[in-house]
């Protein structure tokens, strides 16, 4: 332990964001980087508890609660309290093979968990685990270490944190291994999801980079069960790995969903980045929705995305409509206590946005969509909505209940769905026969990766359903175990 009084002598302090009239006019990253003093600082503030909550990695109340990747978080924390940078690097990355990508987009459970949240505020793990690897990166530690060649192959579907994780573990465990993905670029929803402002996609280049270096194919353009049937990569392979997402995303069931101007957020959200990587936007292969009234169906952090985005273009109005009511600003300690995911409001970057830009968040709560409205030529031209109360049905359970007179009419140009995602695609699934759990993810038994085909394995959103990033790059690591333990009989600890 570091300072032994550090929780005592500083308070947290958040790194800072760029400010909003500034970063709203281009698209790169929001943060501010702390100096390595500040950092320190943050760092004396771990307690090293003898129970670190903070990396306990595990579901409670229904959420994620401390470290999925079971993170060395005190070990790392005193480390670099006390300067050690680099060993700080290997404590992190012996349990995290991407803390440039957590260190950005994860919503640190951890802190959710952390000892000192309970009284005071949690230390800032994110923000020290950032500066970690970005310290580590310009000093060039980041070096990756490989096994003797072990002469077996191992084909990945699907580029994301799952497969990226994986192939990143299987690499180093000396298996050759071949990564196919279906987009242009690698990196699933880092690359094509999550909006550069969070993550630059240069980070992303930067790690996809080191690892062909380091041996990993990657295949791009190439859609598994199209260009190429997982029969041939059986044949060719010694085992295949199924880690593409849970890309079904949740339609909205009402009148006018066809109308142009509605869009999925995930294709809102991957055109544009394309368009920028590809031209600065200059192309146009985007949807723009410049002077164009924006509403959002979902008030979740894929919808904020989109509306982070949609200032970004100059939109003229955007909104936000969430079907359940406004979180608590803070923990309800009786229903929701500590070390559990603090379910309270989060003003996140997209919402502070919104409201320096139009004076208001953008999030409406507690409303229902009834019917988009087009104009003569097809276009969306306003969304029909009512308010809702939550009720107990005779079964007790909790259903929405329209609020007669609520009705209201907004003018739009265009609707995103930020709704969630229903499950994987089933070309995969559906071509290996696999067998599906209840939610129509690949079934594998309790805690391990085998599918129900011979050599077949699964891991990340594809198996558990969409989740976290963090939970991704966890997933992508017990599989690779899992898959060198059916590879060569032999256990490994990753
Ligand atoms: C808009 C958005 C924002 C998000 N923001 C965050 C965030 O800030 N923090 C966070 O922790 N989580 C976030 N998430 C969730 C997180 O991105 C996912 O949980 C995570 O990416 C899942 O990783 P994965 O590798 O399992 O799948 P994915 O990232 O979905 O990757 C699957 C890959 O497989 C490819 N693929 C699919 N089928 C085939 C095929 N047949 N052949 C070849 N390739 C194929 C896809 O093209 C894709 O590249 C966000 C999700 C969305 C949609
Ligand atoms: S729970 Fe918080 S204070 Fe305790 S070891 Fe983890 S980061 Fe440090």
């Amino acid at each position: 332990m570091g300072k032994a009084t550090g929780f005592l002598d500083y308070e947290r302090i958040d790194y800072k964001k760029r400010a909003v009239d500034e970063r709203i006019k281009d698209w790169g990253e929001i943060r501010i980087p702390q100096t390595e003093e500040e950092i320190k600082i943050q760092a004396a503030r771990c307690m090293s508890c003898g129970i670190p909550f903070c990396h306990a990695g595990t579901l409670l109340g229904g959420a994620t609660a401390g470290c999925p990747l079971h993170n060395l978080i005190p070990e790392w924390n005193d480390l670099v309290y006390k300067g050690q940078w680099e060993e700080a690097y290997r404590r992190l990355s012996r349990t995290n093979p991407f803390p440039e990508f957590t260190g950005r987009v994860c919503p640190a459970p951890c802190e959710g968990s952390c000892t000192e949240g309970y009284h005071m505020e949690a230390v800032t793990i994110s923000a020290i685990e950032y500066e970690i690897i970005e310290k580590a990166f310009a000093e060039g530690y980041v070096k990756i270490k490989k096994a003797p060649a072990t002469g077996k192959k191992v084909a990945i579907i699907g580029s994301g944190p799952a497969g990226l994780s994986s192939a990143h573990y299987l690499n180093m465990l000396g298996h050759q291994v071949t990564v196919y993905e279906r987009h242009d670029r690698a990196g699933g929803l880092l690359m094509y999801g999550i909006p550069n402002m969070k993550l630059d996609k240069s980070i992303i280049e930067r790690r996809l980079s080191l690892m062909q270096q380091s041996g990993i194919e990657f295949v791009l353009n190439t859609e598994v069960g199209k260009d190429i049937s997982t029969a041939q990569l059986l044949e060719e392979y010694d085992a295949v790995l199924l880690c593409a997402g849970a890309t079904k995303a949740r339609g909205l069931n009402v009148e006018g969903k066809e109308l142009s101007g509605v869009h999925f957020a995930v294709d809102f959200l991957s055109a544009n980045t394309k368009s920028l990587l590809d031209s600065q936007l200059k192309d146009k292969k985007f949807i723009d929705v410049k002077d164009k009234n924006v509403i959002i169906i979902g008030g979740g952090d894929t919808g904020t995305d989109c509306a982070a985005t949609s200032l970004r273009h100059g939109c003229q109005s955007v909104y936000q409509f969430e079907i359940m009511p406004e979180m608590p600003q803070t923990r309800q300690s009786a229903t929701n206590p500590w070390p559990e995911w603090p379910k309270k409001l989060k003003v996140d970057y997209g919402q502070q946005e919104a409201i320096a830009v139009a004076g208001s968040d953008p999030r409406q709560y507690l409303i229902s969509t009834k019917k988009i409205v087009g104009d003569a030529q097809g276009n969306v031209k306003e969304v029909h909505t009512v308010k809702i109360g939550w009720v107990k049905d005779e079964q007790g359970r909790m259903i929405p209940k329209k609020i007669p007179g609520s009705e209201k009419v907004w003018k739009a140009d265009i609707v995103l769905l930020a709704m969630g995602f229903l499950g994987p695609e089933d070309t995969v699934p559906v071509e290996l026969s696999l067998e599906r759990d209840a939610r129509s993810n690949v079934k594998t038994p309790l805690n391990r990766f085998q599918t129900s085909a011979d050599k077949v394995f699964a891991a990340g959103d594809m198996r558990r359903g969409q989740s976290l990033v963090v939970w991704a790059i966890q997933e992508g690591k017990l599989a690779a175990a899992e898959v060198h333990e059916f590879l060569l009989g032999k256990l490994c600890t990753l």
